[in-house]
């Protein structure tokens, strides 16, 4: 191909008509005569937007961390690096849960890799602040959110006709659609996340209530506590930013928002694999435990442990 097709203006200014609607008119109606190399034309123009989007900044969106003021190729330094938790405890929690896996299902790991996911798309999101960054960076939340959701929903909740494997191919296909729709129109996502977090919240409040046991109700509580301390630092930093970067001069309570909604959604998913257990496998006699004692209930991390363990595990996820 020359490049002399890419200089058409007239075939040029008709793609461009093309790519807005959504390429649904095809190009043979109104491009007969360039034909193929509208085409060309049509998958320039497209990888141009793609690589627009992985650009550094393209994001809208921008923290109160100053830009680039500590390392010359991170663009928010603190809101990178206090995504580390996300790396730290999924991995322990992995180990921990081992027994769980093995008698209850596997699916737990599925929960405790995509926060490692979550800290992934939030660290390439800070680092290079681009369109790319921010989408991983939400949508990992909504994957976490919505695997959460179909694995450890008890079958109470879940009508008694639909099977779980069929309630969670729906959730997955919920999810692939509305990431996609995420991609089209980014708004969207904050909808999707309120789908699934606000029912989620409203289930462990409510299981929390009539929880007999005083451990997994610390544990409920601390996660709570931690969420709303970590939403209103979230929020200082999206409206005040002016008193923190000029007045107070602590630009940096989004790092504090990472920390705190790392442990808080950890904790949570402790209670919710907790809650499942007790629901789909009482016989089995969960409790909650400490690592790396079961004395250190304050700085220790939570994980269910089966007392009464099935020789022949059945998977019930
Ligand atoms: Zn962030």
């Amino acid at each position: 191909m020359s490049v002399e097709y890419y200089r058409q203006p007239d075939f040029v200014v008709c793609c461009f008509d093309f790519l807005i609607p959504g390429l649904n008119a095809l190009i043979p109606l109104f491009c007969q005569h360039f034909k193929l190399h509208a085409l060309v034309v049509i998958v320039t123009v497209m990888n141009q937007k793609i690589w627009n989007e992985f650009r550094p900044l393209s994001s809208e969106i921008d923290w109160c961390e100053s830009n680039y003021a500590i390392l010359s190729n991170v663009a928010e330094f603190w809101n990178t690096v206090s995504n580390l938790f996300f790396f730290v405890i999924p991995p322990i929690l992995i180990c921990l849960f081992r027994q769980y896996s093995c008698q209850i299902g596997p699916g737990v790991n599925l929960v405790w890799i995509l926060l490692m996911v979550v800290g992934i798309g939030s660290a390439i999101f800070h680092c290079t602040l681009s369109f790319v960054g921010q989408m991983l960076d939400e949508l990992a939340i909504l994957w976490v959110c919505s695997a959460a959701v179909a694995i450890w929903l008890p079958s109470r909740y879940i009508c008694k006709y639909i099977v779980r494997w069929k309630f969670q191919s729906f959730i997955l296909f919920f999810t692939t659609l509305a990431s996609i729709a995420a991609f089209i129109e980014p708004r969207l996502n904050q909808f999707f996340l309120f789908s699934f977090g606000v029912p989620a919240l409203g289930f462990l409040a409510q299981e929390l209530r009539t929880c007999t046991c005083p451990r997994v109700y610390t544990v409920g509580m601390k996660a709570a506590a931690w969420w709303t301390i970590g939403f209103l630092c979230w929020c200082s930093d999206r409206f005040f930013c002016h008193i923190w970067r000029d007045v107070i001069r602590f630009p940096y309570l989004h790092s504090a928002w990472h920390v705190l909604v790392c442990i808080g959604s950890y904790m949570a998913c402790v209670c919710y694999a907790y809650f499942f257990a007790v629901y789909e496998a009482p016989e089995q006699a969960p409790a909650l435990k400490f690592w790396p004692h079961d004395s250190h209930t304050w700085f220790g991390i939570p994980y269910v442990t089966l007392k009464m363990v099935r020789s022949k595990p059945v998977k019930l996820m």
